[in-house]
């Protein structure tokens, strides 16, 4: 079993590296991360890394996803948030907690259908996920007031832009396959304004052929 003074232990790192919305670490508190990883990495759940999910994926480090989450909330209240890159369904855990409604896009399939499964058992009832290409969005359910993407793409793909909000937020990673810098996009009344948050290392967004 995995100790609560372990749990405490990552939230006292998470605070000394910076984060220091509450809401976000409650709610890295409360989603149990060993759940979302195979049993035979379960015990290293906790410690601030990023570990294999399959597929040649990862589970985003949590710094990372406090750090993405915490940016994405920093303003005025977000309800409907899209999410690129299920994966394990951690950060759309760590977020459903803190928004009204998440849609979430996955391609891989195994991964998508664990997921599902993993946040219905969980008790999460305000995220739906599909099954395609993220670099659309999810037109259907648009505008977002925050997008977040945890795969990186070489440029901000256009129909995510396109789908944000006024007023909205955009966190992405957008680089090369070996080093990417994590991005800040505000649509602002003046248009699109982009600000560099850190260097970061994300699995690349693969753009499914049409
Ligand atoms: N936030 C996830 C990170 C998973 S890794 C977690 O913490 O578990 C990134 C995920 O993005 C992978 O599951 C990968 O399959 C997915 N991905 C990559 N390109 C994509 C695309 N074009 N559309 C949707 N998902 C994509």
């Amino acid at each position: 079993m995995t100790s609560q003074r372990t749990r405490e232990r990552l939230i006292q790192r998470l605070r000394e590296q910076g984060i220091r919305d509450e809401r976000v670490l409650e709610s890295i508190r409360n989603v149990p991360r060993h759940l979302f990883v195979d049993e035979a990495l379960a015990s290293r759940a906790y410690e601030d890394t990023a570990l294999p999910i399959g597929h040649s994926q990862t589970i985003s480090q949590p710094y990372i996803v406090a750090l993405m989450t915490q940016t994405l909330l920093a303003e005025g209240r977000v309800k409907k948030v899209l999410e690129v890159g299920t994966g394990s369904g951690y950060q759309t855990a760590v977020l459903a907690n803190l928004v009204d409604e998440i849609f979430s896009v996955e391609r891989i399939e195994p991964l998508m259908k664990l997921s599902r499964r993993r946040l219905r058992e969980l008790g999460f009832r305000n995220i739906q996920i599909k099954l395609s290409d993220g670099s659309w969005g999810w037109n259907e359910h648009a505008p977002y007031d925050a997008i977040i993407v945890t795969a990186a793409p070489a440029e901000v793909p256009a129909p995510l832009r396109e789908q944000l909000a006024l007023g909205g937020r955009l966190v992405i990673p957008v680089g090369s396959v070996t080093m990417q810098e994590l991005l800040l996009v505000q649509h602002t009344d003046q248009g699109f304004v982009q600000e560099r948050l850190e260097l970061v290392n994300f699995v690349p967004l693969v753009k499914d052929s049409v």
